[in-house]
């Protein structure tokens, strides 16, 4: 059996699970083998996780599982699984949750895998190293592996089946060791995670006053707001929209740095965007190497044009 665990947001299923259902399929037929897909709470309908092949859908709705708790959540998790692999996304949830089932299940991990497996026996598949800058390829021969896979790197792809829900029998433990003592919530309106774009901001905007730029093109852009390490430490933005080496790993489609130099640290967080445009005023500045597309240029002039321009563009293709 090929189990996928599925993350959700308040219930809905995250955009980075749909990818984790297409990798299971993908091992379920080389292998002649079903999909099962394990959440907790999920409010969205299981016929989604069917259309991306999950024959079963194991949702387990208890309102004692509503903070999230890694430890019971893998407790749960190693109840219902009897198969040799798990796959997950390489988020900050699910990394919490996995390595207390390859404790438990003495499984082999195998983190932040960027292609689908390249042989079966044994088992090999490329993982992403040094922040991005390198990729390995692994393999191993232990019958039991839990397979972290990097966000947006292998794809999604539809592959419908005639799944159904199950409701498993299962024991909440309640020993616990975590305690939720406060939730800070992001005032983000789209998931930095999930985003599609996100346009972010470094020291270049000089201080929290000029964020209305960044705020305006997002809006038009319908993009989710990032920005550097410095620039949340300094508390021009909060932490939750930190991104790179100790913040957040992201991959959207377009990401779009603005007034940011590009140091190696940020770049581990962004470089799996499949486009980077950089608006930076300094040609030098390292960033324009990984850049797909640059302005040479002041933001506080260039960006506010920009955001004119695609509002107008925008509307006129509505009309
Ligand atoms: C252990 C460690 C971990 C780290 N982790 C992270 C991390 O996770 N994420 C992260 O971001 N950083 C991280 N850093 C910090 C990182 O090394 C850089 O210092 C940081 O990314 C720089 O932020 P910045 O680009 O906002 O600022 P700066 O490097 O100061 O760059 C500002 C840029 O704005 C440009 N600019 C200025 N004015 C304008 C203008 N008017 N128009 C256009 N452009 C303009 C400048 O040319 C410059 O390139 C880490 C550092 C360490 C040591």
């Amino acid at each position: 059996m090929i189990y996928a665990y599925i993350e959700n947001l308040n219930g809905k299923y995250k955009n980075s699970s749909i990818e984790i259902v297409s990798y299971a399929k993908n091992i379920a037929d080389a292998q002649g083998d079903s999909v099962i897909a394990i959440t907790f709470n999920a409010e969205d309908s299981p016929e989604i996780l069917y259309k991306y092949g999950a024959d079963n859908v194991y949702n387990i709705k208890n309102e004692a599982l509503k903070n999230f708790d890694p430890k019971v959540y893998a407790s749960l998790i190693s109840q219902l699984i009897e198969g040799n692999y798990i796959i997950f996304s390489h988020s900050d949830e699910s990394t919490s949750i996995a390595p207390f089932l390859v404790k438990e299940k003495e499984a082999v991990y195998i983190t932040n895998v960027v292609s689908q497996p390249l042989s079966f026996s044994p088992f090999k598949v490329k993982r992403n190293i040094f922040s991005g800058k390198g990729i390995a390829v692994v393999e191993t021969s232990n019958p039991f592996l839990i397979i972290t896979v990097a966000l947006n790197s292998t794809g999604v792809k539809e592959n419908p089946v005639s799944g159904r829900e199950i409701n498993p029998l299962i024991t909440i433990p309640d020993d616990s060791p975590y305690k939720v003592e406060s939730i800070e919530e992001s005032d983000s309106k789209i998931d930095l995670k999930e985003a599609k774009i996100v346009v972010s901001g470094g020291r270049g905007m000089k201080g929290p006053e000029n964020w209305g730029i960044i705020e305006d093109l997002a809006q038009v852009l319908n993009a989710a707001e990032a920005c550097t390490k410095p620039v949340s430490d300094m508390g021009w933005r909060p932490h939750s929209e930190h991104v790179g080496q100790t913040g957040k790993n992201i991959a959207p489609k377009l990401y779009i740095a603005i007034g940011i130099s590009g140091a190696i640290q940020h770049l581990a967080g962004v470089n799996g965007s499949k486009t980077i445009l950089v608006i930076n005023n300094d040609p030098e500045a390292p960033f324009f190497k990984s850049a797909d597309y640059g302005v040479v240029g002041d933001l506080f002039e260039v960006v506010p044009k920009l955001t004119e321009k695609l509002k107008s563009f925008i509307n006129n293709k509505k009309i």
